[in-house]
């Protein structure tokens, strides 16, 4: 008899969501990032051992909305939560003992699902941190996404708590989100690695033509930004920037789709598309609907 059910990958930016799902599904599919916020819609990772599958949520941090893009993030958090079998709570254990998830994500009752803690990063703590942690938290689980240390025994906990079940997906499958997607997502962090603060959160990417029936594969992306100085910024001087994004997003998207790519890589500008409903809805973020008319 098989098992099988839904993980939501839940915590605060930076914990290091993206970067655990990444190691559970063995192939780069989320994106990580050292700047916070940076995933900004729902990815699912799918983890097949043996009898048990773990369908993987990761999510983007869980935020107070203040605009409409973090309304969209939180939406898609809390949208998370509901579907899951099981929460995997994940807290950077470098921060200290996590506060209750229903007071970090302001939930108003406990979620239905059990939650797992699982405290991060516990590389980067000494051994005294390390045990008196783990005494003050039972519990939790104690890991490195980085370095792969207590990850087995997690998914090993995580796949006892999900329903005896058909496998929801064919068991050599490690994502259902389409690899247009993950392109746009490796375009944007690409961006990202190369810039500094203020422009980041401003970026969007857009795939606008992708002809994958013919070697190499055809891709034509876009990079929005909000104003003419982030255009200036991204574009580098003498046009620096835009082809050394470009280069290493291609070597990137190669490497996930196992084949040649030309990029056809350029920049406009959207002005503030992220206070724009319908731009939120064309780069594919979730906006509640009685914001959305
Ligand atoms: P997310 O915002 O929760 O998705 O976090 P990311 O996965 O993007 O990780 C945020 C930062 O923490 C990145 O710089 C990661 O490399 C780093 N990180 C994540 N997990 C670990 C870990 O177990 N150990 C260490 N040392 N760094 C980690
Ligand atoms: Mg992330």
């Amino acid at each position: 008899m098989t098992r099988a059910g839904i993980v939501s990958v839940v915590g605060k930016p930076n914990a290091g969501k993206s970067t655990f799902l990444n190691r559970v599904v063995g192939e780069k599919l989320s994106i990580v990032s050292p700047k916070p916020q940076s995933t900004r819609d729902r990815i699912v990772g799918i983890h097949t051992r043996g009898d048990v599958q773990l369908v993987l949520l990761d999510t983007p941090g869980l935020l107070v909305p203040k605009y409409a893009l973090q309304e969209s993030m939180r939406r898609t958090a809390l949208a998370t939560l509901a579907d899951a079998d099981a929460i995997l709570y994940l807290v950077d254990a470098t921060e200290g003992p996590p506060a209750p998830l229903a007071d970090v994500a302001h939930l108003d009752r406990p979620p239905r699902a059990p939650v797992v803690v699982a405290l991060n990063k516990v590389d980067l703590l000494s051994s005294p941190r390390r045990t008196e942690l783990v005494e003050r938290l039972p519990t939790a689980y104690a890991i490195s996404a980085a370095t792969g240390s207590g990850v087995d025994q997690l998914l090993e906990h995580l796949g006892t708590m999900v329903p005896p079940s058909p496998f929801l997906y064919p068991d050599d499958e490690i994502s259902t989100q389409p690899v247009r997607f993950f392109a746009a997502e490796l375009v944007r962090e690409t961006a990202l690695e190369q810039l500094e603060d203020e422009v980041p959160y401003s970026v969007a990417c857009e795939i606008e033509e992708y002809r994958e029936a013919q070697s190499p594969v055809y891709i034509r992306a876009v990079l929005h930004v909000e104003r003419e100085s982030q255009k200036r910024i991204l574009i580098g001087a003498g046009g620096q920037r835009i082809r050394d994004i470009g280069r290493s997003a291609r070597q990137k998207i190669e490497a996930l789709v196992g084949d040649r790519v030309y990029l056809d890589l350029t920049v406009k500008v959207l002005a503030n598309w992220r206070r724009n409903v319908h731009a939120l809805h064309r780069f594919g973020y979730h906006i509640p609907e009685d914001h959305s008319s």
